[in-house]
């Protein structure tokens, strides 16, 4: 039972006692008949979907439901729902691999209940057990196991989804809530061979702001940069990337961290990534990626292709349009990458800025530098059991 403060359900003392998410409460309902498997070469990012998921409800006189895992299928809600009308929607990404022991495991869970937790309070939704919410998770790939494939590469996207169902037009929080959990096969996200990426910078449009809710992951933050993208598309870019300020602050490119990679005046390396300042998603490939740096410039590991003796200086730090124009013109700017669950890492070869030349990256062999290659692999590595390190591994095995 979990105890806290209700406003317009208070007990005599002022706190209610209403049901928590209790994954011991879970029912499950098999399919019927299960899907077919398509083809592996069908699969995009996220346009098939496996066959069960799991739904919880919030009421606030009787807090969360027992949790079921049933079929998948369609949710019925209100038209006059608060994440209909008002986009009270968050949501988590996550991805399960199969080891070579041919268990499924999950890559730094922990990171992803915590952020969930934090996107659900900034949208003023009802708490929830965030343990309760990964042996969910953790169920649900068990039983629908069979979509993992074995391959490297291939995994199953989870994408857990708290809605506030709140039923009526006032604006305000939602005090009734769906968490509903499903998975979606996923193949390598470069199909034909990794290659860069180009971005183009923006400055008309922003995609976070200071007090604003870029640094959670709220649905609300995505679908104005669509139109954005539409026009880049059209100009042959492949993504935006956002900027912040007069000052042209690079944030990050389309919904990945950003990381470059500049040569110092004594020929080490800085890998610099903006700060966590409320406009950046805090990135669990991004936290990786700086950790990974970090114990390579310690000795604690060497990360693959890279001297042991090179020394890179990670840094989450500011930069702005100009640092990257000058370091370009400089030849200082080594790399640029992207990093998120869905790509893992994906170098930036090229970006524009209204009519201002491009600036073009080194090109490489294999789509990728040396040190976005370095923690591609080494990352995909630990997600695919093959290496261990720290807790990042975790087993779906062990509930
Ligand atoms: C999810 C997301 C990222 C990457 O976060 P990961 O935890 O590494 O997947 C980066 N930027 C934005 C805007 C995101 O939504």
């Amino acid at each position: 039972m979990a105890l806290w403060k209700t406003v317009g359900n208070s007990t005599l003392d002022g706190v209610s006692r209403v049901a928590d998410l209790d994954a011991s409460k879970l029912t499950i309902t098999l399919s019927e008949t299960l899907k077919p498997i398509p083809p592996r070469d069908t699969w995009l990012f996220g346009n098939i979907m496996t066959d069960h998921m799991v739904v919880a409800e919030f009421d606030p006189e009787t807090g969360w439901s027992n949790p079921e895992i049933k079929p998948r299928g369609p949710l019925s809600l209100d038209p006059a729902s608060s994440c209909v009308q008002y986009g009270t929607t968050v949501f988590e990404g996550m991805k399960a691999y199969i080891g070579p022991d041919g268990k499924p495991r999950l890559f730094r869970p922990d990171m992803n209940m915590a952020r969930l937790a934090r996107s659900a309070e900034r949208m003023a939704l009802p708490p929830f057990n965030i343990d309760q919410v990964l042996v969910l998770i953790k169920q649900l790939i068990t039983v629908d196991r069979r979509w993992i494939p074995s391959s490297s590469g291939y995994s199953l996207y989870i994408r857990p989804t708290l809605m506030g169902t709140r039923m009526g037009l006032s604006v305000a929080a939602s005090d009734h809530a769906t968490l509903c959990i499903f998975l979606s096969p996923a193949g390598p996200y470069f199909r034909s061979g990794v290659k860069a990426i180009s971005a183009l910078a923006v400055a008309d449009t922003v995609r976070a702001w200071p007090g604003g809710t870029g640094g959670h992951k709220v649905a609300l933050n995505y679908s104005p940069g669509f139109l954005p993208l539409r026009v880049a598309q059209k100009q042959g870019y492949e993504q935006i990337l956002w900027l912040l300020g007069d000052d042209m602050k690079v944030t990050e490119a389309g919904a990945m961290n950003i990381f470059i990679v500049v040569k110092r005046d004594d020929g080490e390396i800085n890998l610099l990534t903006p700060p966590l300042d409320g406009t950046i998603l805090p990135g669990v490939t991004r936290d990786s990626v700086l950790a990974l740096a970090k114990a390579h410039a310690a000795g604690e590991i060497i990360l693959p292709g890279l001297q042991q003796t090179l020394r890179i200086h990670a840094q989450e730090r500011t930069f702005t349009m100009d640092d990257l124009w000058r370091w370009s013109a400089d030849g200082r700017l080594l790399e640029a990458f992207g990093a998120g669950t869905a790509v893992i890492i994906a170098s930036i070869g090229k970006i524009g800025f209204k009519s201002r030349e491009d600036i073009i990256l080194a090109e490489h062999e294999d789509g990728l530098g040396p040190l976005a290659n370095a923690f591609r692999t080494t990352i995909l590595d630990i997600q695919e059991g093959k290496e261990a390190w720290k807790d990042w591994g975790v087993l779906v095995d062990e509930l």
